[in-house]
């Protein structure tokens, strides 16, 4: 007989076992999962599975194939290789095609030609920007200004729906804390709490609710940890503990998925013993189950076929592998259209896990609302009105402004005044081509705008402003090749070294101030593009060194797309302006900084530094049982013998031509119980001498838990504008929901005991005060 006792053991046991079924391995049919309910949902399925019981099981495993577009152009999609598939119902979607005349063109086989008339999905990498390219991630995160992340996503989806496409292969928000790592430069930096906040404002940005023929669908990619990457080599194996994953990796991809994102990538990487692009634990019991994606799962760039390379089997075998774990399209590399019918017939994947997927990729389809209008985003008048116009420039020339980081000013070096001589020299002062930065696939580079021409058309005829290139950007000529791909030249100087910098010194003598542009170009971060040293190369700092020598004022105007070492140019450069690659408005943008027309608010998202033994080097990292405390050297306590554990740059660091100060960080209470709230108060003031902004930041300690817990973490933020002289009482409001973590069991809760609540103008310099709070 059940007794209450029994029923309610035996909950218990139903909520533990459905807790630990998202973190098993223990296979389920993907057939299984659905979870679609409200009455738009019941429209929606009804016609889909009205759709599907018309589908042959070829047209269902068709619907699962993205291939890249290939040979087509404009007028001609007929003839193009990919015709026939379309016409044989073989694609589901089709990406890196654009213009509406051509999207239209491929359309028209798919409803016309084809036997059910399904649309097809046309995606691209649209990542920071369309034609209007905005700075890169690394470089908007540094805003921390979601409205502006969420106009630049908002304009880049405008402008790439008026050029046909539906589907974004962005945002991407992996965590990276190895600037090693070329793709640091795509993401939001280092930390889960803004990198979320990240996630959901480019999510909103794009998709609104899709209604719209200016909406497009996000994808939020790579699913998952692919930001982790051993050594910083892309690709790589990563391997970790479930308790970072969840804490530390996964909370941004959660937070897109939460704000609805229509889809999901899944990454290259090994993901502790299994490959993203394999792991069922992931894409289907945590991205399903646990968080209830509703979406559709594709892979990376042929992921499927690296499988085999893996060392997972054959690409029938791998393909299998992929659908049973919960991948719905594959991109690029036709495993699931060659393989999947025969594994059907073997019995190696069952018909609901195709149906599934197929069921899935429809859905997207239907809401983008292709079922009702194929033609949607096929506009031809859209593209002369939305796209590179003056407004959407406009937006990103500020938006840029923001995103720069001034690292150091002493004696107040800049701004600089529009007077006099101002030299630009260095290999990246006088090129548009790498202005807009990696993943700048629909970027005229002619229409973007050098640091050259940014300074001249700010000065116009009050001040001269002169060029020498001063260096290559490095001495090894094939490096730089490697360096300068897709379009992105660097005009290389064939002359001696020495030749070159005595030019730039000639040029030097005559100005009244030097701007050095340095760094690293475009393609030195994004794929494919690790490096083990990640200084800035040697042929530019001997530029800068002369320079220097000069005795004229120098400000390091510093192009990169990830976190540099630059420690000695830290110690003997008396201003350094971080610019990223800051898209089409860059000269212009990095103008209204350099003159103070904008005064500098970027703070950093990832932590710079000195040396590339540190690495991985985060702020928020654990105590150790044997921390430095005091001054470095110690023996026997976690320090180094040759560099002490101290970054160039912390994470949230940003300088300003202005100053804040921060005081009387004021409490609530100092103990409270339960769902209490608690509110920090901190008297911001700008004791300096013009308005700006600033970005003041809340970090939490838990003293003690039941596992160990980071020195801090950011639990908030704002960012505030003060005027000459203004002081103003900065408030934030904490509940238990932001003491939450994964426990061991990856149980997200709190626990109660000591809290240390920390406010300041980045992660080092905090003012702080203690709580307790029990439950
Ligand atoms: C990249 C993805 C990208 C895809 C499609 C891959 O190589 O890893 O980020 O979306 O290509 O272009």
């Amino acid at each position: 007989m059940l007794t209450f006792r029994t029923i309610a053991r035996n909950v218990v046991l139903l909520i533990v076992l459905l807790t630990s079924l998202s973190i098993s391995r223990a296979q389920s049919p993907a057939g299984a999962r659905t979870s679609n309910s409200t009455p738009v949902d019941a429209k929606m399925n009804a016609f889909i599975s009205r759709l599907m019981s018309k589908m042959t099981l070829d047209e269902k495993i068709g619907q699962l194939n993205l291939p890249g577009a290939g040979d087509i152009t404009t007028g001609q999609a007929a003839n193009s290789g990919i015709a026939g598939k379309i016409e044989k119902g073989e694609v589901g979607g089709l990406f890196n095609i654009k213009t509406v005349a051509k999207i239209k063109d491929v359309q028209r086989l798919a409803v016309e030609r084809s036997r059910l008339k399904i649309p097809l999905l046309f995606g691209m990498d649209v990542i920071h920007g369309y034609e209007t390219v905005f700075p890169i991630p690394l470089g908007l995160s540094c805003s921390w200004d979601m409205p502006e992340i969420e106009e630049s996503a908002r304009i880049a989806a405008k402008e790439a729906s008026a050029d046909g496409i539906c589907w974004t292969f962005s945002p991407m928000v992996d965590i990276c804390r190895d600037p090693r790592w070329g793709r640091i430069a795509e993401g939001g930096g280092e930390d889960p709490y803004l990198g979320s906040q990240i996630a959901r404002a480019m999510v909103k940005g794009y998709q609104q609710d899709l209604s719209g023929n200016s909406d497009i669908m996000a994808c939020v990619k790579h699913y998952a940890l692919y930001g982790a990457a051993e050594a910083g080599r892309d690709y790589n194996t990563t391997d970790m503990s479930l308790v970072r994953m969840f804490n530390v990796y996964l909370p941004p991809y959660k937070a897109a998925v939460d704000a609805g994102a229509g889809s999901v990538m899944a990454s290259f990487n090994d993901v502790n013993g299994i490959p993203a692009t394999a792991n069922k634990f992931l894409l289907t019991d945590v991205l399903r189950k646990r968080w209830g994606f509703n979406g559709f799962v594709v892979t990376d760039y042929t992921g499927i076929n690296e499988l085999v390379q893996h060392g997972l089997g054959d690409l029938q075998t791998v393909s299998a592998l992929a659908l049973k774990a919960g991948v719905d399209m594959d991109m690029v590399g036709e495993g699931f259209l060659t393989t999947l019918k025969k594994s059907l017939g073997q019995g190696k994947i069952t018909q609901a896990q195709v149906d599934f997927a197929c069921r899935k990729v429809l859905e997207a389809k239907y809401k983008l609302g292709l079922f009702a209008n194929p033609y949607k985003y096929c506009d031809e008048h859209r593209a002369a009105t939305d796209i590179f116009t003056f407004a959407n420039r406009t937006a990103a020339r500020r938006i840029a402004a923001d995103c720069f980081v001034l690292l150091k000013n002493k004696g107040n070096v800049l701004p600089l005044r529009k007077t006099g001589t101002i030299a630009v020299i260095g290999p990246l002062g006088d090129n548009k081509e790498n202005m807009p930065g990696t993943w700048s696939v629909a970027a005229n580079f002619e229409q973007s705008v050098s640091l050259l021409q940014g300074l001249q058309d700010a000065v116009g005829e009050n001040a001269k402003v002169i060029y020498s290139m001063g260096s290559n950007l490095d001495a090894d000529s094939l490096f730089e090749e490697r360096a300068g791909m897709f379009g992105k030249s660097l005009h290389r100087d064939h002359r001696p070294a020495t030749a070159i910098i005595r030019d730039a010194l000639s040029v030097a003598a005559k100005a009244d101030v030097i701007v050095a542009a340095l760094g690293e170009s475009a393609e030195m971060s994004g794929e494919s593009s690790s490096r083990s040293e990640i200084g800035i190369p040697g042929v530019q700092e001997d530029l800068l060194k002369a320079l220097l020598a000069t005795g004229k004022p120098i400000v390091l105007v510093l192009f990169t797309g990830r976190p540099l070492t630059i420690k000695w140019e830290n110690d003997n450069v008396p201003a350094i302006l971080d610019v990223w690659f800051g898209g089409t408005e860059a000269g212009h943008a990095i103008a209204d900084v350099l003159f103070g027309d904008v005064n500098p608010s970027g703070k950093l998202t990832a932590t710079w530094p000195q040396n590339v033994g540190q690495i991985p080097l985060y702020y928020d990292h654990m105590n150790t049982g044997r921390p430095l405390e005091g001054p470095w050297f110690q023996k026997f306590r976690s320090n180094y013998l040759d560099v002490s554990n101290d970054p160039v740059y912390p994470f949230g660091y940003g300088l300003s031509y202005t100053h804040f100060t921060y005081k009387d960080l004021i409490l609530s209470s100092t103990s409270l119980k339960g769902a209490q709230r608690l509110t920090a108060t901190v008297t911001v003031t700008n004791d300096g001498d013009r308005e700006g902004k600033e970005v003041v930041q809340l970090y939490i300690r838990q003293l003690v838990g039941s596992i160990t817990r980071p020195v801090k973490e950011l639990k908030g933020f704002q960012k505030i504008d003060l005027k000459t002289g203004e002081s103003r009482k900065v408030t934030f409001t904490i509940t238990p929901d932001d003491l939450k973590f994964y426990n061991n069991d990856l149980k997200y809760d709190w626990e109660a005991g000591d809290f240390v609540i920390m406010t300041g103008g980045n992660s080092r310099d905090v003012l702080s005060a203690k709580v307790n709070w029990v439950k």
